[in-house]
């Protein structure tokens, strides 16, 4: 049977949102709290206790708001300079922009697509103050070598995880690493969703108080505690100029039965990249690569890539799956090709070959939990077709 018997509509991403959900919603509405209270304590202590415990979670309302509070606890300023990788999204990147602080772009290794450790040792400098790897696509960076450099340098290391919930590295869960802190994405496309939100986790006690202060407003409920042995509902200090960066209840609410599924949403986008695998084993198309034992990927993105000797471009092969009702996406236009990354700081489209020959011929395919196997083998059969 040809791919045109027989259309379907896959759109790139779906949520997978439950009665569940719905109900722990609903009464929230009822309960007559909805911004920052019990929910979010219980999302946060949950969080952690997912990722093996004895954590800090400060549930945020985006992970750029996490990414920034991150940063604003270990102290950037701006002389300071920040190594991170062109090959992702612009919030990891602007929010070092944040404290007028630079980014300094490396290029991915070609395999992981993740941050290249042998260019991050290049790009230190006097100035560098801190590091921020990708896991990318869900795949985790190599953190021994991040780690190691940062320790022998005197570097922070902050993870971008938006993509990597659950993952692990060596057996251990993102965000139980040594660094100073993850940083997970819950925006509505991602592996766990609140339709916005975010989670910062740390082990480090001084980032987690110093964040939880800044995001609502530098307020502290510490001081008249600590004066007068008795709690007080009115009573706060603002002990600096802070942010509005917390997660509401309502949000919460749906979090809690998110992270419940998670390891379920997880075991269902396996199916599918197992599918794909398969599939595509002796084609032209670009697998993953193989994570390496110990390690788990998240698979919140699905990427392949055309091989070079393909007679079709990649903008060609969109408009083909599109045709046949499937929708893709490109992860990601370098940032070194958009106006203000590439104005700001001169950067050249040759600086960065790894990610530019990545981009020119990378598709990421639909993987979430809501498909079906049914779903993905037929995309998986339209991509075989595509390129025959
Ligand atoms: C989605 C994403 C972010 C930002 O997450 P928000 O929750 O939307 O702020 C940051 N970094 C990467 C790599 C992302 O994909």
């Amino acid at each position: 049977m040809s791919v045109s018997d027989r259309i379907k509509n896959i759109p790139y991403a779906l949520p997978e949102i439950g009665e569940e959900e719905i109900r722990e919603v609903e009464a929230c509405l009822r309960s007559g709290w909805l911004t920052t209270g019990p929910k979010v304590k219980q999302f946060e202590n949950e969080f952690c206790k997912f990722l093996g415990g004895s954590c800090e979670a400060i549930a945020v309302n985006s992970a750029t708001a996490g990414l920034h509070l991150a940063l604003e606890a270990i102290g950037i300023s701006p002389q300071d300079e920040v190594i991170t990788t062109n090959y992702t999204f612009t919030a990891t990147a602007e929010v070092i922009r944040y404290f007028g602080a630079k980014p300094v772009f490396v290029d991915i290794d070609s395999d992981n697509l993740c941050i290249d450790i042998h260019s991050i040792e290049s790009a230190i400098t006097s100035h560098t103050k801190a590091i921020i790897p990708v896991h990318f696509a869900g795949h985790p960076a190599n953190m021994n070598e991040i780690l190691r450099l940062a320790r022998k340098n005197n570097l922070k290391v902050i993870e971008d995880a938006a993509h990597a919930f659950p993952a692990k590295y060596k057996g251990i869960p993102i965000g139980r690493l040594e660094s100073d802190a993850t940083v997970f994405s819950f925006y509505a496309n991602k592996t766990i969703t609140t339709g916005e939100g975010g989670m910062l986790v740390t082990n480090n006690k001084r980032i987690a108080d110093r964040a939880r202060i800044m995001r609502l407003h530098g307020i502290s409920h510490d001081v008249f505690d600590r004066f007068t042995g008795t709690s007080s509902n009115w009573y706060y200090e603002v002990v600096a100029p802070g942010f509005k960066y917390n997660m509401p209840d309502i949000l919460a609410s749906i979090g809690v039965v998110q992270l419940r599924n998670a390891q379920k949403f997880l075991d269902k986008r396996s199916v599918i990249a197992d599918i794909y695998n398969n599939n595509f084993a002796n084609s032209q198309i670009i697998r993953p690569p193989n994570v390496y034992n110990g390690d788990v990927h998240a698979w919140h993105i699905y990427i392949i890539q055309l091989d070079e000797s393909l007679n079709i471009t990649r903008d060609q092969f969109i408009s083909k799956l599109s045709k046949h009702g499937i929708g893709s996406s490109v992860h990601y236009i370098p940032l070194h090709l958009h106006p203000y990354w590439r104005d700001t700081y001169n950067l050249k489209a040759d600086m960065f070959p790894n990610s530019l020959r990545v981009f020119k011929r990378c598709i990421s395919l639909p993987i979430y939990s809501k498909m079906t196997i049914s779903d993905a083998n037929y995309v998986a059969s339209t991509v075989l077709d595509i390129i025959k």
